[in-house]
């Protein structure tokens, strides 16, 4: 069902196999399901339409593995939406991403990892806690920086 011009409820997005939102109470307000396998350029621009024909004061509820959910948030961030509009639900066993801070590629990574191979330049990174919201993404740097320097 596609949704309303001026939709004031809560949109929920899936992500893979989650169903992470079905729970989510919407405190009595009306909801809009979205469920996607994975958030890419095709899915995250549904989400934008959606966002765009919203009203101000929706909400978004986004669940599904860390990678995907970053993103999303991400691109609901272009669309003006705010931190306290946005609850994101992570797997937390789902994969994540990293961006490199050498040549700024993103690489997936499994729960769990410490390390990885950028994609890009194929430096090895020690993925930090830093997290970048405009990303979507932690931020991984040399891991063995320190020897070489
Ligand atoms: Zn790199």
């Amino acid at each position: 069902m596609p949704l309303e011009p001026g939709f004031r409820g809560v949109i929920c997005a899936s992500f893979g196999s989650t169903d992470d939102t079905a729970g989510q109470d919407t405190g009595g307000r009306p909801r809009h399901d979205l469920r996607f396998r994975s958030a890419n350029p095709e899915t995250l621009s549904v989400l934008r339409s959606a966002l765009e024909r919203s009203c101000i004061g929706v909400r978004l509820v986004l669940a599904g593995p860390p990678a995907d959910v970053h993103a999303a948030a991400a691109a609901a961030a272009e669309c003006g939406m705010l931190d306290e509009e946005i609850t994101p639900l992570c797997d937390e066993d789902g994969r994540r991403v990293v961006f490199c801070g050498h040549c700024r590629a993103a690489t997936t990574i499994k729960a769990g990892s410490s390390e990885v191979d950028c994609q890009g330049c194929g430096t090895t990174l020690a993925i930090t806690d830093h997290f970048s919201r405009r990303l979507g993404g932690y931020l991984g740097f040399s891991a063995h920086a320190e020897e070489a320097s």
